[in-house]
């Protein structure tokens, strides 16, 4: 079976419709055909200096929400990045690899960082892609199943392992990205040029997995569409609605032309009304699921802790054989 390694950051109460589309509902079927390990980066999450309590209340919803969304811990390793020490100590060696131009281009350092501003601007910002090369190295992952917007981050990734490779000899397998094209991206509802994103977005254009259905159905009623009336899928020219089409497509499993085909003489607002049912009727399941496994802490504590457990008996051979290709003296 090829390995894949993915995470996703405990940066929000909530996981977004884009995170479950573009990433999480993708894990859940990879499962079923890969050696598959899924973490929760809490160390990714530190980036933005998030208070304690939230990131440690945030890093077990996230879990939950993986769990309640399908991953089986029986069929996937789920784990959380921090309980594995070695994220950090790969990161260490390639940050020792990394150009300082190279990850100056790095789009999303340049991004974050404009908006916090360069005296708010950490280090750890700089160099969160090279941490997310070690969470992929350390497992020696075929593939990495990853939305649109980390596609420059993997390419990294597969720079590092190959300039290892060539300088140390082979020791990380070069991971490819798997991207699924139909939801690589999902729009933010009030600024569909931009991604929906649990940073970075506006409260209005991101749908919360956990948050109250009745929200959601307000949020997609008042989601920015565009000027004309037809329902049409033009992504160039009619972002809006064609993200309201492609999400209502990912959760229904209908084609877009089928969609477009039966709204065909109707409005806006049909489709948003639509839309909301289906999401409804999507979420409600999760917010149920992911409350249970809150409901108890310590059971949910024992799964990621076998997750751990899992993961270093992998990432912590890796480790030795990185840290004994660039002349660490083995501890005796
Ligand atoms: P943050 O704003 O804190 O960076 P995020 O919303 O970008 O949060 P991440 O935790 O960085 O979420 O990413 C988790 C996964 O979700 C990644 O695989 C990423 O590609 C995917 N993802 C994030 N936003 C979207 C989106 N709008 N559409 C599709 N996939 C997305
Ligand atoms: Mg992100």
């Amino acid at each position: 079976r090829p390995r894949v390694l993915s995470g996703i950051q405990p940066t929000a109460d909530s996981f977004h419709l884009g995170n479950y589309l573009g990433a999480v509902r993708n894990w859940v079927t990879m499962q079923e055909t890969h050696d598959a390990f899924f973490c929760v980066v809490d160390l990714h999450a530190l980036t933005v200096g998030p208070d304690p309590a939230q990131l440690r209340a945030r890093t077990r919803a996230s879990a939950a929400q993986l769990f309640a969304a399908g991953l089986d811990p029986e069929r996937c390793t789920l784990f959380v990045q921090s309980h594995v020490p070695e994220h950090a100590q790969l990161a260490w060696v390639l940050n020792c690899l990394t150009g300082f131009g190279e990850a100056g281009r790095m789009t999303q350092f340049k991004d974050k960082s404009l908006k916090q501003g360069a005296d708010r601007t950490t280090v750890g910002l700089f160099t969160y892609p090279v941490l997310q090369a070690a969470d992929i190295l350390l497992y020696q992952a075929d593939a990495v199943p990853v939305g649109e917007d980390q596609r420059q981050h993997l390419e990294l990734t597969r720079d590092l392992a190959q300039r290892f490779n060539t300088t140390y000899g082979r020791t990380f397998t070069v991971p490819a990205p798997h991207i699924v094209r139909d939801t690589a991206k999902i729009a933010d509802l009030q600024d569909p040029g931009a991604k929906m994103s649990k940073s970075a977005s506006t409260p209005n254009g991101l749908i919360e997995l956990l948050e109250p259905t009745n929200r959601i159905v307000k949020k997609i009623k008042s989601a920015v569409t565009d000027t004309g009336r037809e329902i049409v899928y033009d992504p160039e020219n009619k972002a809006g609605v064609s993200n309201l089409l492609t999400i209502y497509a990912a959760l229904t499993g209908r084609t877009i032309d089928d969609l477009t085909a039966a709204y065909d003489g109707k409005g806006y607002g049909d489709l948003k009304k639509d839309l909301a049912e289906v999401v409804v009727a999507f979420v409600e399941p999760i917010q149920q699921r992911t409350r249970m496994y809150l409901d108890d802490p310590a059971q949910l504590d024992k799964l990621l802790a076998i997750g751990g457990e899992k993961a270093r008996s992998v990432s912590s051979r890796t480790l030795a054989r990185a840290y004994e290709r660039v002349g660490l003296v083995a501890a005796a």
